[in-house]
């Protein structure tokens, strides 16, 4: 099946007083329909305005983006209208209408495409109870909290039924448990709406917590691309690298490796760890067969979309070469770093 939304050769630059600047460089990506994707970068990556060109609010200076089967530019205005309403959208500010109800700021897409107000009802009755917000559809925006705002932001841009749901920095303006709550939701959206999810971040937790894959943009470039296991388990970019050690702490950084060499004599070894558990069969047979020691230092084990991850470093303390056959072994079953 072709992907739900694909771009290709894809640049965009922007003339500036001060020159030309190009916000997206040469991008090639694929998003599937029915999985959560998450585009990171830090600011001015060039998240925003990879979300203007799969919108149609913005066009590519070169290369094509595809959505849903159409290319954005060069469609009618009446398939960029029925494009549109496949697309639905949510913010860090939420842009909810401030004078109008919960009620009214769900009702508005339908009232525009023209659904008749008795469907309108049931329809803002459906939505507000998938989003658990029943009981205040008469309230005002400015009677909620940021997560119910964005809540009703939400139950507003699923209210035509959409096929993809891009939520730009959607939790970046809300406390840690209101993020939850609402990356919750997104993921139900996904599961029990079938709807494809875009969420726009620079927060490493949230696409921890929810994407199946992940695509890292560098001032412009799109530097890796893959599931979220895969690109944070094993980071080839400095951006990623810097993502993965925000949640990821167990790999020791510059400064602890200078505390630890100051406590320990031995070798310092960092190894990753995943769900096949191999570092306890080796060390134990390092230490039944040569006269080594070890001394776990620092690290831990975490959960990365339901599999173990992390990193254990070691102080091996022993005779040189059966450190070295020690780190073979490992080296063998296991990403290993010697700390020189
Ligand atoms: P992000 O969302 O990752 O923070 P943006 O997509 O907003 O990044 O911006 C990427 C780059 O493009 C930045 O250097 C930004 O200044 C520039 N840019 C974005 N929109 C415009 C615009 N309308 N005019 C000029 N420069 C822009």
């Amino acid at each position: 099946m072709a992907p739900l939304i694909a771009l290709r050769e894809v640049s965009k630059s922007f003339t500036a007083r001060s020159g030309t600047v190009t916000a997206l460089d040469s991008i090639d990506l694929d998003i599937e329909a029915g999985e959560i994707f998450a585009i990171i970068g830090h600011s001015g990556a060039g998240k925003s305005t990879l979300v203007r060109l799969i919108n149609g609010l913005e066009h590519a200076t070169s290369g094509t983006v595809t959505v849903d089967g159409v290319v954005i530019g060069e469609q009618s205005e009446r398939e960029m209208r029925r494009l549109r309403s496949r697309i639905g959208m949510i913010f860090q500010q939420f842009h909810l209408f401030r004078s109008r109800t919960v009620y009214g700021n769900v009702a508005y897409p339908l009232k525009l495409a023209g659904l008749p107000r008795e469907r309108q009802r049931d329809r803002v009755a459906e939505l507000l109870a998938f989003v658990g917000l029943t009981d205040k559809a008469w309230a005002r925006p400015d009677q909620l909290s940021g997560g119910q705002k964005q809540r009703v932001a939400i139950a507003r841009a699923l209210a035509n039924d959409p096929a993809i749901l891009l939520a730009d920095e959607s939790t970046s303006a809300l406390d840690p448990e209101t993020t939850r709550d609402v990356l919750r939701l997104l993921r139900r959206v996904n599961a029990e709406l079938g709807v494809t999810v875009v969420v726009v971040t620079h927060e490493m937790d949230v696409v921890r917590s929810i994407a199946d894959r992940v695509a890292v943009l560098e001032a412009g470039r799109l530097v890796e691309v893959g599931t979220v296991f895969d690109v944070f388990s094993a980071p080839r970019t400095e951006t990623s690298r810097r993502f993965a050690a925000t949640v990821l702490r167990n790999r020791p950084g510059a400064d602890d490796l200078t505390r630890l060499r100051k406590r320990h004599d031995g070798t310092l070894v960092s190894v990753t760890v995943d769900d096949d558990d191999v570092l306890g069969p080796v060390l134990t047979e390092a230490v039944r067969e040569h006269d080594l020691r070890f001394e776990i230092v620092h690290g831990g084990i975490d959960t990365l979309q339901g599999r173990s991850f992390g990193s254990v470093t070691l102080a091996l303390t022993g005779a040189e070469r059966d450190i070295e056959t020690t780190v073979d072994r490992l080296r063998a079953v296991a990403p290993v770093e010697v700390h020189a």
